[in-house]
């Protein structure tokens, strides 16, 4: 444990639990078509952490996805009850993307950007101090120094 306490979260049925062992590196909220219909909901909170912080125990079954804009994905999910745990998106080279509400305290991540709120529900407001961006942003400017530093620093020395 380097940098917080371990984080715990799991599915709803308590088969499957995890641990990220690290501090994770960015939070978002992503309100484009795909995640609706993934949560059936009007968006996603998506937590990433370097994939060699995050233990999973459990049975968990996985899925191919692929966005509508074509990018690839595999969602993990607990066999018994369904919760989608989270995703490996190809695009996230060393990285895992942890769905921040099956964390047991998530209030402690709230989204640090929302991403494609050009498809955002009308009804939904989000009050004016959030970093919104109509599509995607541009991680070197966004995130902030530290988790980008530490993520260069594991891509450099990834395990191959
Ligand atoms: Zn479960
Ligand atoms: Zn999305």
């Amino acid at each position: 444990m380097k940098n917080t306490q371990s984080l715990k979260g799991g599915c709803i049925c308590g088969q499957v639990k995890y641990q990220i062992t690290d501090k994770p590196l960015f939070t978002q909220a992503c309100h484009c078509k795909d995640c609706k219909v993934i949560t059936g909901s009007s968006y996603v909170v998506n937590t990433s952490v370097l994939e060699n912080t995050l233990m999973v125990e459990g049975e968990i079954s996985s899925t191919k996805l692929t966005a509508g804009s074509g990018a690839a994905s595999r969602a993990f999910f607990c066999t018994k009850c369904g919760t989608y745990v989270y995703t490996d998106y190809d695009s996230a080279v060393g990285r895992l993307t942890v769905r921040t509400k099956t964390l047991e305290d998530p209030d402690k991540f709230p989204p640090q950007a929302h991403i494609f709120v050009k498809d955002k529900d009308p009804w939904l407001n989000l009050s004016e101090d959030v970093n919104c961006f109509e599509e995607m942003y541009d991680a070197k400017t966004t995130w902030p120094e530290e988790s980008l530093k530490r993520y260069s620093e594991y891509l450099k020395n990834r395990p191959k």
